[in-house]
């Protein structure tokens, strides 16, 4: 297919940006590796893209005020992958920025549109006019649902494709969003839009938002962390599944948790079940056993993505182990 016609407009400013977005049609262009492609199959259409890759105020990673970490939105997946305070104190999501995609992808992709990404459902890609392009039917549901969700799905069975947005979930970042109005810091967990919600939104912004940074708070005592991502193919692809652990440890025991799943339903997802079964507890091998199935205890396949069920408890399985003996 080939690229359709829109104005290319480069920004200065966070103000520039947010008034040229405010015209029909606009659109936020970062490092353009999901956006042109979008563009080019037609999912979504624009008018004008807003380049926003030359404000310098949303580039880069530092220490916020209260000792935790801010990303501004344009700071590369490689930046985040290899950046000496996220290895060490955030160790997931600098592991599942390593995970995304290929070399070239990681510098060139922002963290802002890794969070903002459309999903890759072959319908929703393809020439399919699918309830999340505006039409009556999920063409997954009773079709090629190989990759679809098992959890959460609710007349659309996406899977949300974002690797760092799980790890960001797990360490209970927040998302600070420009608009018109000004900022706002909305919890990761409530950025991503659920189909029962809106079916064809996948974030909390309205069409003129941008989203500036994300901030981390401060790592606590005792905090291990860990993200681990299984794909089809061993070169670039999407999680078939993924799990995002942030546990804090007292002693041998696991204080509190965060666990959360990728590849699963149409939202990074939180799995409180695993969470409640591991608190308070040491991780021995009954405790893990309990936790991976509570984790799959809701899920409901489709024909073809049952294989999704024991990929997801045999991987928080070996996950958890792997935590319980770091
Ligand atoms: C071949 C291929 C493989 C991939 N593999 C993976 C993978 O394994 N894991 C993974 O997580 N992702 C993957 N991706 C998805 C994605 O391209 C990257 O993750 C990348 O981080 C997107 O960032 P970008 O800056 O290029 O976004 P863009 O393409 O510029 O934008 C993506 C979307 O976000 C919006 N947007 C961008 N920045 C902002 C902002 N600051 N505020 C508001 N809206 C914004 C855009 O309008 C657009 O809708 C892959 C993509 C491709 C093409």
């Amino acid at each position: 297919m080939l690229m359709p016609d829109f104005t290319y407009l480069e920004v200065k400013s966070l103000k520039e940006a947010i008034g040229q977005l405010s015209s029909k049609g606009a659109k936020v262009h970062a490092g353009g590796t999901d956006l042109l492609g979008c563009l080019r199959e037609d999912i979504l259409s624009a008018e004008k893209l807003v380049s926003i890759s030359q404000i310098k105020a949303l580039r880069g990673i530092s220490q916020a005020s209260d000792g935790g970490l801010r990303i501004g939105a344009l700071t590369t997946i490689a930046e985040i992958e290899t950046h000496k305070t996220i290895r060490e104190r955030y160790s997931a999501l600098a592991r599942a920025a390593s995970e995304v995609g290929s070399p070239q992808l990681r510098n060139q992709g922002t963290i802002g549109g890794n969070l903002c990404q459309k999903p890759r459902c072959w319908y929703y890609r393809g020439e399919f006019h699918c309830l999340r392009k505006g039409g009556d039917t999920c063409y997954a549901y009773q079709g090629e649902n190989q990759f679809h969700c098992i959890l959460g799905g609710n007349t659309c069975y996406i899977v949300h494709p974002s690797d760092t947005a799980p790890a960001l979930a797990a360490f209970e970042a927040s998302v600070r969003v420009n608009g018109p109005a000004g900022s706002r810091l909305v919890p990761i967990a409530r950025f991503h839009v659920p189909p029962g919600e809106n079916v064809q939104k996948e974030t909390i912004l309205k069409p003129n938002e941008i989203v500036t940074e994300i901030l981390l708070p401060p790592p606590v005592k005792g905090l291990r962390s860990s993200y681990r991502k299984v794909c089809a193919r061993r070169s670039w692809d999407f999680a078939l599944a993924s799990v995002a652990l942030a546990l804090q440890f007292d002693g041998d025991k696991v204080a509190k948790a965060r666990v959360v799943l990728g590849g699963a339903a149409p939202v990074p997802w939180r799995s409180k079940e695993v969470e409640e079964v591991i608190t308070g507890r040491g991780l021995d091998t009954e405790t893990i056993t309990m936790a991976a199935a509570a984790a799959i205890k809701d899920a409901q396949s489709l024909k073809y993505n049952g294989y999704k069920i024991p990929l997801f408890r045999g991987m928080i399985e070996e996950e958890l182990t792997a935590m319980a003996r770091a």
